[in-house]
């Protein structure tokens, strides 16, 4: 029986939410047993996800947590400044402790709303064992950050940005099975982690280097990538507004 493949996905309301989620969810469609857990950066869950997510074909899980205001990033900052789905990803996390068990198989894939994934990434996650690793294209100002390889062994990390940290990878480049999660109670990402620490936060608890199991042809293909969506100009929109001409807000985008 092949693993479920339990896909987390923090997202919050802005205005290419919708366009984010349909094409991931469109992407998840092709894969196999699959269960998708999607966590709302809100006070409550909205419609718009409610509705996507009861039309997606998707076997899914619906939760919801507000980022704690002192956490939660202005418009004004830069997106860097505070952390993104970190307590979302943690009720994901607390959500399989609670309804999955130990004897239960499966891989746990923090997939964020605006990456771009291949399917062929799916197969490698899919025989993760513990903790598992591979390339992340177009990240940390490079094409592409690597856990370097030597012998099926990981044994450093090609990046240019904070090198020393622990593990020095971005969330898209790692999978973790639900039995160490599950094994390891405590394990979750820390609200307060300095920025480009959060991946460690969770890993250091579960792994060390040492026990990476390298993807992706000892990590030499990239089959995920950190894109990210440009915000969409509203000049025209915002214009037509105060004349109260603006469009039909029943319409929904
Ligand atoms: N996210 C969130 N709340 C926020 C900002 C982001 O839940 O206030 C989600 C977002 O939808 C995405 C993930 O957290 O799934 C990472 O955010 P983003 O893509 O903006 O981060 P970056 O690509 O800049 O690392
Ligand atoms: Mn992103």
């Amino acid at each position: 029986m092949l693993p479920v493949i339990y896909v987390i996905t923090p997202t919050y309301a802005r205005l290419v939410q919708k366009a984010e989620l349909v094409r991931l969810s469109q992407t998840l469609l092709h894969v196999k047993n699959l269960h998708w857990i999607v966590v709302e950066d809100s006070a409550t869950k909205t419609q718009l996800v409610s509705e996507l997510l009861a039309q997606s074909g998707l076997r899914f899980t619906h939760l919801h947590v507000e980022t704690p205001k002192e956490h939660k990033r202005k418009e004004s900052d830069p997106n860097w400044l505070k952390p993104r789905g970190v307590e979302q990803r943690n009720l994901a996390l607390q959500w399989l402790r609670e309804n999955r068990q130990l004897s239960d198989g499966g891989v746990v894939y923090f997939a964020d709303d605006d990456n771009t994934y291949s399917l062929h990434l799916f197969d490698e996650i899919r025989s993760t064992k513990r903790v598992s690793v591979w390339p992340v294209g177009l990240v940390g100002g490079l094409r592409f950050e690597r856990p370097l390889v030597e012998h099926g062994k990981v044994i450093g990390f090609y990046t240019a940005w904070k090198p020393n940290r622990p593990f020095p990878m971005d969330m898209a480049g790692f999978a973790v099975t639900l039995q160490l999660l599950l094994a390891n109670r405590e394990a979750r990402f820390d609200l307060q982690a300095e920025r480009g620490y959060l991946e460690s936060s969770l890993l250091q608890s579960l792994v060390s280097i040492e026990e990476l199991e390298p993807k992706a042809e000892n990590c030499t293909k990239v089959m995920v990538w950190h894109t990210r969506t440009e915000k969409p100009k509203m000049k025209q929109e915002e214009q037509l507004q105060k004349q109260g001409l603006g469009s039909d807000p029943s319409i929904e985008v």
